[in-house]
């Protein structure tokens, strides 16, 4: 009988499990994952969960019983530590164990500030599981003054959250800009506005130097333009890594992940990766998203191809953000583009921005304009265009475009 081993007990992991049982796999499945919990959805942790809206069965997957009842056997607070491909075994918890067909889907890990500015002092978070968030959450409590230490989406959506707390919330970014990283400066400006509107200081362009420590905790920060400030904990969201470690010492081709073919198969042929960690062919590239669909439709195409399918992997990209009562969609990737046709929509807080690469349309970025973004959406998967003039124009009717 086969045995699939998976690597990862989270979004992407629990997808190709629950996979591999609907399309009828009777072998053996082993499902490991290094948290205590249950595979869990992580994008409430920065958003409901963490304003205290959902409860943590909420969060699961599945519950709990459905791993047992489905023969699955979820081995969760266990790491695997070493793969022998020669050998086909993992090690896990001391002990080794065979696999036929083995999956890579161990998401990603934080980028830390360095313990010498201050990153391993008390009162300093990260955001990246429950045990971060559980750890964080009694930190926020009404009048307590936070920093946010990069404005990319997770330390945005974590600013919203402190500030509708009534926490006083100050975000320092690096770059020019925030979101400079992913979105174009519209977008930044949009969200900067949203935050400025609900008293958040956003500070951009300036650095942070060291966080400052009394006694272990941190109580303070000096930025890089020499400005000090008192504080009482830091949030840090300056970005993750691809986990790939153990694929790396064990030989798997790495490329900005572990990388992939359009099968989601690596440079061994019974070994696959889905999700963060994994790189693929994407439009004569390689990239790799960071996101839930991304990590549920790879895991479901490797499941099938596990069993025999042979289907490539193509990614339709598309991910939100909540902030406050703003829910961004984005269709579609943006890389290359070269114009930005903004769409109005009938409140002042509607409004999309189309990115373009000459008239091609690449990506849409619709806050509360779930009609602007599913339409951005279907023509940007059916490789179509829209004509620019009609995009700025709120009067007409994109639909004629799908
Ligand atoms: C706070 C937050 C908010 C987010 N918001 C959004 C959003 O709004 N929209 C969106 O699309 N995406 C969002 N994301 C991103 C999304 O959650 C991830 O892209 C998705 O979880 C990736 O799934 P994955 O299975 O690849 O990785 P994960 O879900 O991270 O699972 C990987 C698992 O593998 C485990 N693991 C790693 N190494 C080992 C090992 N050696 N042994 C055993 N176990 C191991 C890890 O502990 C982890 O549990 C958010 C992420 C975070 C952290």
């Amino acid at each position: 009988m086969s045995h699939v081993v998976v690597i990862g007990a989270g979004q992407a992991g629990s997808s190709l499990v629950v996979k591999l049982r609907n399309q009828g796999f009777d072998g053996q499945i082993t499902l490991i994952g290094e948290e205590k919990a249950p595979p869990y959805q992580r994008p409430p942790l920065s958003k409901k969960y963490l304003l205290g809206e959902m409860d943590l069965e909420r969060l699961y997957l599945k519950p709990e019983s459905f791993y047992a009842e489905n023969e699955i056997n979820l081995r969760t607070g266990e790491t695997v530590s070493a793969l022998d491909v020669y050998k086909g075994t993992i090690t896990v918890s001391g002990e080794e164990l065979k696999y036929d067909h083995l999956v890579f889907t161990t998401g990603s890990k934080l980028r830390y500030l360095p313990a010498s500015i201050g990153g391993d002092l008390d009162g300093v978070y990260g955001v990246r599981g429950l045990t971060d968030v559980d750890a964080m959450e009694p930190e926020f409590a009404e009048g307590k003054h936070v920093l946010v230490i990069g404005g990319g989406y997770i330390g945005l959506e974590a600013a919203a959250v402190a500030s509708a707390k009534g926490l006083k919330v100050t975000l320092v970014e690096m770059a020019d800009r925030i979101l400079q990283r992913v979105a174009c400066s519209q977008t930044s400006y949009y969200f900067r506005a949203l935050h400025r509107s609900k008293g958040v200081n956003i500070i951009e362009g300036v650095g942070l130097d060291h966080l400052i420590g009394d006694d272990g905790r941190v109580v303070g920060a000096k930025l890089s333009d020499g400005t000090e400030m008192d504080i009482d904990f830091a949030i840090v969201g300056v970005g993750i890594l691809p986990n790939i470690d153990v694929a790396e010492d064990a030989g798997v081709e790495i490329d900005n992940g572990i990388a992939t073919d359009a099968y989601g198969c690596t440079s061994f042929s019974n070994i696959w990766a889905a999700g963060d960690c994994a790189s693929f062919p994407y439009k004569g590239e390689r990239i790799r998203l960071e996101s839930v669909p991304n990590a549920i439709d790879q895991a479901e195409i490797v499941a099938e191809n596990i069993m025999g399918a042979k289907k490539p992997y193509v990614a339709k990209p598309w991910f939100w953000s909540d902030q406050y009562d703003v829910k961004l969609q984005i269709a579609g990737l943006n890389t290359g583009y070269d114009d930005v046709v903004t769409r109005q929509g009938d409140k002042d807080s509607t409004v999309s921005f189309w990115y373009y690469k000459g008239d091609q349309l690449l990506a849409v970025d619709a806050m509360n304009d779930p009609r602007g973004y599913m339409i951005g959406k279907r023509v940007i998967e059916a490789g179509k265009t829209i004509d620019k003039a009609a995009v700025a124009d709120p009067d007409a009717d994109l639909k004629s475009f799908m």
